[in-house]
């Protein structure tokens, strides 16, 4: 068995399985060892840790994982990678492969079963069609996480981090924000993976909060605020608000808790903090 991780290796696996790249699926598979261990200590992993792994691919990171972890879960939903998951990743005995859409597999049962419930580290070369559905779908499951260590596409990790009155602060930043701390660990050129994707790419490490920084009285009712705001981003926080059919909030309404807030009538989302977003949430 050649290593993965590097061009040859990769190809070898891919020709003696007759394997044909889905694009449906994402995948672009690592060919770099460098990025691989840059990953493995991004992530800190340590003998002593639970990994779940998001579309292992061949294999590449699975290994890298299997060496370094406890044990490590990886899921899984192109079927056709199953026969070439079993074979590279023989040597192992701490891995079980799953053949499930994560978006459908109930993880928290998981996490209950093979870790006592205890918070988990993810980590991942994510399939970047689903990428936001992924990480949102860990946070609003309340799955016990420990740090999300993801590849992703740049423009997305950089939203991720981004801050109030900036063109790309949004829904996506408020959510990481509110369960993790997110830092852009490295960025990753095209031609580290095998089809080169069309975008560059980062590392970006989300460690999570064992308790929310802020108290909200009503989480739903807030990320339901949050994403009526930046679905009309150029429209005042007003006339999103009052627009959005599933919120029930008139116009004086808001005015009057902006007011409360010391804030004016013109204000767009785009301008609020999360602590901004939690006082308004819990004056409806
Ligand atoms: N980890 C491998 C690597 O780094 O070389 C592969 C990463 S590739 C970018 C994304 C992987 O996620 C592919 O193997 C793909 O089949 C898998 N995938 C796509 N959608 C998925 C889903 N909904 N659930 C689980 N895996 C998925």
């Amino acid at each position: 068995m050649p290593t993965l991780g590097n061009p040859t290796g990769t190809i070898y696996i891919l020709k003696k399985y007759n394997f044909q790249f889905r694009k449906k699926y994402g995948q672009n598979f690592l060919i770099d060892s460098n990025i691989l261990e840059n990953i493995i200590s991004a992530a800190q992993i340590t003998k002593g840790d639970f990994v779940l792994e998001i579309g292992p691919g061949i294999g590449t990171m699975t290994q890298y994982l299997c060496e370094n972890a406890r044990e490590v879960i990886a899921v899984e939903i192109d079927k056709k990678l199953l026969p070439i998951l079993e074979d590279t990743l023989s040597a192992y005995d701490n891995v079980a492969v799953i053949n499930e859409d994560i978006l459908k597999l109930d993880i928290n049962r998981i996490v209950d079963e093979k870790n006592g419930g205890r918070p988990i580290k993810v980590v991942a070369n994510l399939p970047y069609y689903i990428t936001t559905p992924i990480i949102m779908g860990l946070f609003e499951k309340h799955v016990p996480l420990e740090s999300i260590t993801i590849m992703v596409q740049k423009e997305v990790a950089e939203r991720m981090q981004s801050k109030p009155g900036t063109k790309d602060y949004g829904a996506l930043s408020l959510a990481v924000q509110y369960y993790s701390v997110p830092q852009v660990m490295f960025t990753v050129p095209a031609g580290c993976f095998m089809p080169r994707p069309n975008v560059d790419s980062a590392v970006i490490k989300l460690t999570c909060h064992s308790k929310p920084p802020i108290a909200v009285k009503n989480e739903d009712l807030m990320f339901d605020i949050i994403k009526a705001s930046f679905n009309q981003r150029r429209k005042t926080l007003v006339n999103s608000l009052n627009n959005a059919a599933n919120l029930n909030i008139t116009k004086e309404n808001v005015i009057s808790a902006l007011e409360d807030m010391k804030l004016p009538a013109t204000v767009r989302g785009e301008a609020l903090t999360l602590e901004q977003f939690a006082e308004l949430s819990d004056k409806f």
